[in-house]
């Protein structure tokens, strides 16, 4: 769908892009990560050219988009953008924000135009806001209406520059939730994102920018579990993001609190928040999971600004929450784990797996 050769950008003489390759299939999602300044925007910028890029060959199915009288107007119907400010017209309704570009460009009729945007906006979850202003909404839902915008070009690739960015935490996730949706419907998706949980569930491939070049590429657990490279294996631990996938059968406790240990270390927490995170993960898997289920994934974050530590547990089987159960032998475990944590969520998660998120009593 997209390759790209030998890209280089330069501002003002300095080289921003530095011979970027990569090739991205079609019904790919590709999250961009890495630190900021490396050049992850202008990448996503010459994609679509809104940047010219200095040298390199960019393809898009097939098409040669830096050649001399490429349709540029084409290939971007063919590619939509969202980026961090949502940039909706203010004077504009949100209907009529998502209906601009369809009639104008695509000289949709305004029946056609409308009957469209309102399937997007229930996509995106917001028919009752259909006649509402921008300024009216929150700014998760600002952004979800930018979604739809791009979308309402029916795009085949839609690039997304840290979509989340701008947002108060309480609603990234409803934006993310969009971005999981969209990625099942078989459009290409390329994603700069800070959210590491997030890159690492919907992504097909991750590509790991640092100055200039796509420093690494591999799976999200490529990635996120074995970093190759030097530099890519300091940015994930500075993430402060801990997978690991259990089975029971293997499954050894020490080696499993070790390995949290260095991680813990590694984000400076606090010996005794150690203590207790080790203390809630013993409980939980021993006494509460293992005994309902044969394989669990574990994701630890520990937030190096605040020193939030999140705990999620996910799993398939019966969709119960496990800590509202009331057998004999977890009854100590619960009791633990419920005055350790701040906070406990039970959900099925867009997998349809079960998920148990715990946030530790700081
Ligand atoms: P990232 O998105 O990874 O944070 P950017 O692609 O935004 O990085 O920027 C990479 C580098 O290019 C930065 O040093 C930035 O200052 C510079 N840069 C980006 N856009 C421009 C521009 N329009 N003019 C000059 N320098 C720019
Ligand atoms: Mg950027």
């Amino acid at each position: 769908m997209i390759q790209v050769r030998h890209l280089y950008k330069e501002f003002d003489g300095t080289a921003v892009l530095n011979d970027v390759n990569a090739e991205i299939q079609k019904g790919e999602i590709i999250s961009v990560i890495g630190p900021s300044g490396t050049g992850k925007s202008t990448f996503l910028r010459c994609l679509n050219l809104l940047e010219r890029p200095t040298g390199g060959k960019i393809q898009v199915d097939g098409v040669d988009i830096l050649a001399p009288g490429a349709d540029v107007s084409k290939l971007r119907m063919k590619m939509g953008m969202v980026f961090q400010q949502f940039n909706l017209f203010p004077h504009l309704t949100v209907i009529e924000n998502i209906m601009l570009a369809p009639r104008s460009l695509l000289k949709q009729s305004p029946a056609d135009a409308r009957k469209r945007a309102r399937e997007l906006l229930e996509l995106v979850g917001l028919i009752n806001k259909e006649n509402a202003l921008p300024g009216e909404l929150s700014g998760g839902q600002q952004q979800r209406v930018a979604i739809a915008r791009a979308l309402a070009m029916n795009p085949e690739i839609i690039l997304f520059d840290e979509p989340t960015s701008a947002l108060d935490p309480t609603m990234v996730n409803e934006v993310l939730s969009v971005i999981r949706n969209l990625a099942k419907t078989g459009i290409t998706m390329v994603i700069v994102t800070h959210e590491m949980r997030f890159a690492r569930d919907v992504s097909t491939r991750v590509f790991y920018m640092d100055e200039g070049v796509i420093y690494e590429a591999g799976t999200p657990a490529g990635i996120f579990d074995a970093p190759k490279r030097a530099k890519t294996a300091a940015f994930i631990h500075q993430q402060g993001l801990f997978v690991s996938e259990l089975a029971k059968k293997e499954f050894d406790l020490y080696h499993f609190q070790a390995e949290v240990e260095l991680f813990a270390e590694r984000c400076r927490l606090p010996a005794r928040q150690l203590h207790y995170l080790q203390l809630l993960s013993e409980e939980l898997l021993m006494n509460i999971l293992f005994p309902r289920t044969g394989r669990i994934r574990v994701e630890i974050g520990i937030s190096e600004e605040t020193g939030k530590v999140d705990f999620h547990a996910i799993w398939s089987g019966n969709p119960e929450n496990p800590l509202d159960a009331d057998d004999e032998p977890g009854e100590m475990a619960r009791i633990i784990i419920r005055k350790r944590c701040s906070e406990i969520d039970f959900f099925i998660n867009s997998e349809k797996l079960n998920e148990l998120h715990l946030e530790m009593q700081q």
